[in-house]
């Protein structure tokens, strides 16, 4: 984490757009916590759920697996602007935007911001609560299947 973030947090406040579901391409890779508590929201098997909402992508690490998309590549669990599983979403979701990648230095932090509105809006998240979500995001890495 770059250091003024580290020493003084980050301005930051999600204004429920929507936009970090939808609009470009991409992963929200699941790890295994996220795969048991959403197949018990959905009150159905862990099978059944991989099955029906993920698609197997095969990395550098084995078959690890992603949310569907819908059309304009909006998230399967998007409705409306609305997560319709928010309270067991993806630890992915749940600590965007404070990723490694993102956090990694003052520049890419900004050009984040030209994806995210919520980024440089108003608010001040300490640097506390970015440590924390770092460290869920640590804790939980992506499921590889078999292993
Ligand atoms: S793009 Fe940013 S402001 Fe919009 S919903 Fe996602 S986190 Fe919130």
């Amino acid at each position: 984490m770059f250091e003024s973030a580290e020493k003084q947090g980050l301005r930051f406040k999600c204004t429920q757009c929507g936009e970090c579901c939808r609009g470009s391409p991409g992963y929200v890779w699941l790890s295994q916590n996220d795969i048991i508590a959403i197949a018990g929201h959905l009150n159905i098997s862990e099978e059944s759920f991989l099955e029906t909402y993920c698609i197997p992508v095969s990395t550098q690490y084995g078959i690890s697996y992603s949310l569907k998309e819908k059309e304009g590549f909006a998230c399967i669990f998007l409705e409306a602007s609305s997560c319709s599983i928010y309270p067991v979403r993806p630890v992915q979701c749940r600590t965007y935007p404070f990723w490694d990648d993102i956090l990694k230095d003052e520049k890419s932090w900004n050009e984040e911001a030209h994806w995210c509105p919520g980024i440089q809006g108003e608010g001040n998240v300490a640097p506390e609560i970015i440590k924390d979500a770092i460290v869920q995001g640590r804790l939980n890495p992506v499921w590889v299947k078999g292993k």
